[in-house]
């Protein structure tokens, strides 16, 4: 824009008369509801007023009068007024039309502050040299529009917040569900879905792998007995223990699951039979040292022929069996 043009309608300033143009900067200049201001560049980061329309005045609760010859420091605050003379100066050095949002802080004529945001645009003014001696200024008074920006991202951190704690909140529902849902509830000990898909894992590693899995089998001795003495409740308190006895013997990576009634399953990965026979006898001896019971054991390795976990889990429930016909309290291999 050259200044004599408007840049879209193609309206020249020259069509118009002297006494238009002056009528219309006039009538902007009084009536425009934003600040307007015209500041004089007096030298280095050095700005004076030199006008301000009536909005601008009205703000500062002062007249254009008043405020007209005043230096920038008289009208506003430090440390606010160094912003402010920093934007200015900027608009001076590049000699182009600024556009900016700032926190701005005024002082009224009875010495009161107000602060508010602006959306400030600043026109340089050259005189006869090029060298701009006036600053023209337009400041739309953004404070409102600021504060419902920031409630807005109040709200909006707020909602996110309680998105999150809901999340958490959910993902732990989420977790007890699974947890729920994989176990046994009186033992927690995994139930016998879990097993099958972990046990299929386990022999597939195994077969993969070249490594040892060996499967543990153990059931109560005479646990029927425990209720039609001592009735249900005395019979689920034993099992608890029994298995509270075996989970103390258990190392990290095995699987011990309730596969039904008073018999347990234990998954013993990269465990060959040596071992696993070992284990069975801490079991063992671990129960029958809680004395509430005793327990039989059937142990089996996987055979590089198993087609299938199935294999290897029916071989360990006949060397259970055999445990139980052998005089029970004791444990077998297949
Ligand atoms: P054996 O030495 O031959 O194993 O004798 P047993 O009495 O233990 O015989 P069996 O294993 O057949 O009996 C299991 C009993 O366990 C039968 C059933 O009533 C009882 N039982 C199964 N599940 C539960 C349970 O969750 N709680 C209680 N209290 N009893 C259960
Ligand atoms: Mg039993």
């Amino acid at each position: 824009m050259n200044g004599t043009e408007f840049p879209t309608c193609g309206l020249a300033f020259t069509d118009l008369s002297q006494a238009s143009i002056h009528a219309l900067i006039n009538g902007l200049w009084h009536h425009f509801p934003e600040n307007m201001f015209l500041i004089r560049v007096e030298g280095y980061r050095r700005f004076r007023v030199a006008a301000t329309n009536p909005a601008q005045a009205e703000l500062l609760s002062t007249t254009p009068e008043a405020l007209a010859g005043k230096r920038l420091e008289e009208v506003m605050p430090a440390p606010e007024v160094d912003a402010v003379i920093g934007n200015y100066q900027r608009c001076v050095e590049s000699g182009e039309p600024t556009r900016y949002e700032e926190k701005g802080v005024y002082q009224d004529s009875e010495g009161r502050f107000y602060d508010g945001y602006w959306l400030t645009l600043l026109v340089p003014l050259a005189n006869s040299q090029g060298e701009v001696d006036t600053l023209f200024g337009i400041s739309q008074n953004i404070t409102r529009l600021h504060d419902v920006q920031n409630a807005l991202i109040r709200q909006n951190r707020r909602l996110e917040r309680r998105v999150a704690e809901r999340t958490a909140e959910l993902e732990q529902v989420n977790q007890q569900l699974q947890r729920l849902a994989a176990r046994d509830p009186l033992t927690d000990t995994y139930n016998r879905r879990t097993l099958s898909s972990l046990a299929e894992g386990e022999f597939t590693r195994a077969q993969r792998y070249g490594t040892p899995l060996s499967v543990i089998m153990l059931d109560i001795d005479e646990f029927k007995q425990f209720n039609e003495i001592h009735g249900h409740a005395y019979g689920d308190r034993v099992l608890v223990d029994t298995i509270g006895a075996v989970r103390q013997a258990l190392r990290t990576n095995d699987i011990l699951a309730r596969f039904g009634g008073d018999e347990f399953v234990v998954l013993l990965p990269e465990t060959p039979l040596p071992a696993a026979l070992q284990a069975a006898e801490r079991y063992r001896s671990l129960v029958a040292a809680s004395g509430h019971c005793t327990i039989s054991l059937g142990i089996a390795e996987q055979r590089a022929d198993d087609r299938e976990v199935s294999q290897l889990i029916e071989r360990a429930d006949a060397a259970l069996r055999q445990s139980k016909r052998q005089g029970r309290d004791q444990a077998s291999e297949h």
